[in-house]
């Protein structure tokens, strides 16, 4: 079968967190607004389904933010930018901003430095705190992460210690709330924090996070419509996120009359696929078929797309973790 591919790369940031006083940079050939759902940052909105959420340090102390949303210093593009930075002496508790699956980590950098070329350098913690959204924490310490991935994890419950770790001119934490589906930071508010729940850059935000809230976590899902652009639905309640070797299911319909459908794994900004498998789509327009990634645990990016043949062209990509 052959198969041509030009799939536009997405940006995962990932790797390339920056809290320093220099303007963030993509990754070359980055496209911030290219996933399938056609979402474009900035547009998508909490919802009442999505948790609520507490500051993500212990409840009753007190950090002052030096960066808020869309920051002059590196928070001033998507899908990045509706981020915060609290300021941390190293070796501070930092907590869950609700309950969770822990996803992903890294903690075994020890260097920082003001330029890009410190990114990979971050430490982190992903977790997934359902409903279609996870939070990131980065910039903790060496070795001071405190959870592992697959833990579930309480609202209030410590999963690391923060640091400076990356590209990062001083101790602190970076969060941001990100959606799945879009790839974007979202405009998130705390429970505690008065006002609009935003805290601004300047102000000293006092955390309320007991663990009081948000005590029902269900692991986020890749939602029917996320390759709608593609001409696919889904109904197979696939995750976002697997561990290394685990089947997933694809079921749905292809809304465009193709023959086949087609699951595609690429690195985290796009590009040739690391692996695929293709499923045949019945006359009712049904699709049904199983796929076991040949991949190690990372970040990555899925694409599904259907064709009758067996060429396919241009699919949007999105957010893809292996744990
Ligand atoms: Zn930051």
């Amino acid at each position: 079968m052959k198969i041509i591919l030009s799939i536009l790369p997405v940006l995962l940031t990932l790797l390339f967190y920056s809290c320093s006083n220099t303007v963030e940079q993509s990754p070359p050939g980055s496209n911030p607004g290219g996933a399938a759902s056609g979402i474009e940052c900035g547009t998508e909105t909490v919802t009442s389904s999505m948790p609520e959420i507490k500051l993500p340090y212990q409840n009753g102390t007190s950090h002052l933010v030096t960066q808020g949303y869309n920051g002059d210093y590196s928070h001033d593009s998507a899908p990045h930018n509706l981020a915060l930075d609290f300021e941390m002496p190293e070796n501070t508790a930092i907590v869950a901003v609700a309950a969770g699956k822990v996803m992903a980590l890294k903690e075994d950098s020890d260097t920082n430095c003001t330029s890009s070329s410190c990114a990979d350098s971050a430490n982190y913690v992903l977790v997934d705190h359902g409903n279609g959204v996870y939070g990131r924490y980065v910039h903790m310490c060496k070795n001071c992460v405190d959870v592992e991935t697959g833990d579930l994890v309480e609202a209030g419950e410590t999963i690391a210690r923060s640091g400076n770790t990356g590209w990062s001119t001083d101790p602190h934490l970076h969060f941001e709330m990100n959606s799945f589906i879009s790839g974007c930071s979202l405009s998130y508010p705390f429970q505690e924090v008065p006002g609009t729940g935003i805290p601004v850059a300047g102000n000293t935000c006092t955390s309320g996070n007991d663990g009081s809230h948000g005590v029902s976590y269900e692991s986020s899902k890749i939602t029917g419509n996320a390759f709608a652009a593609n001409g696919i639905i889904l109904t197979s309640q696939t995750p976002w996120y697997i561990s290394a070797g685990d089947s997933i299911r694809f079921q749905g319909s292809v809304t465009t009359g193709e023959t086949s459908v087609t699951v595609f794994i690429m690195g985290p900004y796009g590009g040739n696929p690391l692996d695929y498998e293709t499923g045949v789509v019945d006359s009712s327009g049904n699709f049904n078929f199983t796929f076991v990634p040949d991949l190690t645990a990372g970040s990555y990016t899925i694409a599904i797309d259907a064709s009758s043949d067996g060429s396919f062209s241009s699919p949007s990509s999105l957010t893809f973790l292996v744990e």
